[in-house]
């Protein structure tokens, strides 16, 4: 089996990010850049195993998504969103994503975290990508899309309407939010987060990634906090994406 060290390293960051209360079992994705550029990322489903993974457990993948080594399922169809961060960031080694609690409440109004602890200033700006996935899936299921299929490589779990969403939409605004910042991953990792969906880290290693996520949500959490003290149930925000059901969620917030 290839990259042992690698695989190991990710196997004991998913322990302490659980030991931690940094990963979820609804979902996430790690993965590492070795220095001929494959990627070992988590193979689909290990977040509906609840991160109960071995090395084996772990995914080779090429830069461009071809299976290099497979020891046990191919790699999440998230892992584009992977390989079109190590192209555009150099300096990148590392990436985590996840469903954090307190980065949603953030996400899930459509907006970054912002920086209200010392830590997160270093990070500089999280902002937000937004993406319709309920309408992106739908076209592409339906076969009402406009768009061309997205051709999934082999490394990666066939699923063309997961993979539209991070091709035509998060793809391209993580390129244009975060892309002209690459060079700060020099000196230090970059984040954003994904509408009503979780939190993306990148970073020059594994440990950083994980330290940059906890000063993400730590962030978060202490925006909510200060919500708590200072605001109140008025700022609740339905699906953005949704405007009927957004207006009777309104409705009951009126109430
Ligand atoms: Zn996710």
């Amino acid at each position: 089996m290839r990259y042992e060290a690698e695989r190991q390293l990710l196997v004991e960051t998913i322990g302490d990010m659980a030991r931690w209360g940094l990963i979820e079992t609804t979902g996430g994705g790690l993965s590492v850049r070795a220095d001929n550029g494959d990627i070992i990322v988590t193979a689909t489903g290990s977040a509906f195993a609840r991160w109960k993974v071995s090395p084996r457990d772990m995914t080779v993948i090429s830069a461009t998504g071809e299976l290099r080594e497979r020891t046990g399922g191919v790699a999440p169809v998230g892992a584009l969103i992977h390989m079109a961060a190590y192209e555009m960031f150099p300096d990148c080694r590392a990436i985590v994503h996840a469903h954090n609690a307190y980065v949603l409440a953030f996400a899930s109004l459509g907006m970054g975290v912002p920086s209200c602890v010392n830590q997160l200033d270093t990070l500089g700006e999280v902002p937000c990508l937004v993406a319709d996935d309920t309408a992106v899936k739908g076209g592409v299921l339906s076969g009402e899309s406009d768009r061309p299929p997205v051709e999934l490589p082999d490394g990666i779990a066939q699923r063309p309407e997961i993979a539209a969403v991070d091709t035509y939409q998060l793809i391209p605004q993580l390129k244009e939010k975060l892309g002209p910042r690459a060079g700060e991953l020099k000196r230090h990792g970059l984040a954003c987060v994904l509408y009503r969906h979780g939190a993306f880290v990148f970073a020059r290693g594994l440990t950083e990634a994980v330290e940059n996520l906890a000063r993400v949500e730590m962030s978060a959490r202490t925006a909510v906090f200060q919500a708590i003290l200072r605001g109140g149930l008025a700022g609740v925000e339905p699906n953005l994406l949704f405007p009927e059901a957004a207006a009777s969620t309104k409705q009951f917030a009126d109430a």
